[in-house]
């Protein structure tokens, strides 16, 4: 299984260097076919050392520049991470990333072979229009994504279950897997929304789950941890 966290603008350089050393104690206990990857926030990056691997959760598809507030390879390389989120809800939303400027900034990291955690997911009214309309949607989500890409993982991730605290049914995750899982020709497929300890066994055990992306759960180590280690 795989166990993502994503700390979105949460945490410092501090916290997270504190975070991580806790982390590294509790996951002693790790299934060793477990990966555990931690994204913190750009200002966090660093050489951690310990059984996860760290990521970032964005960059601009370039290797330096002139693109302010944004970081590239550059700043990636210092540290060795070669780990990416690309196509996260809320980077779609908040900062109106287009299917386009997704789909390039793929291209540039697939190209400097780094694994790529790419994100989809529907909105509600989309998944209240039924299951034809949550795959179409899902579907134009790939547009321009290499899904053949050897280092890709996907993430599942409704939108309406992110930070809600309501997480999609065993049969809304089921469904949506098990179609999904054909279309990426069974690459990793994680959930995200919502999962927690108290649904983190259930989640996990759903057939085409290969893992979770956690947003809220992932903050703490010791609930992170316990999500691991279920
Ligand atoms: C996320 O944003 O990737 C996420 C899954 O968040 P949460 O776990 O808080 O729903």
């Amino acid at each position: 299984m795989i166990f993502a966290a994503n700390f979105k603008t949460n945490h410092t350089r501090r916290s997270t260097a504190l975070y991580l050393d806790d982390l590294n104690v509790k996951l002693r206990a790790k299934k060793p076919e477990d990966s555990v990857y931690i994204f913190p926030p750009a200002t966090a990056l660093d050489d951690y050392e310990g059984n996860f691997t760290v990521g970032t959760q964005n960059a601009y598809p370039t290797h330096n520049g002139a693109y302010t507030g944004e970081i590239g390879l550059e700043q990636l390389d210092e540290f060795d991470i070669k780990t990416i989120l690309i196509g996260h809800s809320e980077r779609r939303e908040h900062l109106s990333e287009s299917q386009e400027k997704v789909a390039a900034k793929f291209s540039f990291f697939q190209e400097h072979d780094f694994e790529i955690i790419y994100c989809i997911g529907e909105p509600l009214e989309i998944r209240e229009k039924g299951f034809e309309s949550v795959m179409q949607h899902l579907l134009s989500q790939f547009d321009g994504i290499d899904i053949s890409y050897d280092k890709l993982i996907v993430a599942y991730e409704p939108i309406w279950a992110i930070g809600t605290g309501r997480s999609a049914t065993v049969e809304e995750i089921s469904s949506t897997h098990r179609a999904l899982k054909e279309v990426i020709n069974n690459k990793p497929l994680l959930y995200g929304g919502s999962a927690k300890p108290s649904n983190i066994k259930e989640i996990i055990s759903i057939a085409g789950v290969d893992g979770v992306l956690v947003g809220s759960a992932s903050l703490d180590a010791g609930s992170f941890s316990e999500m691991v280690l279920v």
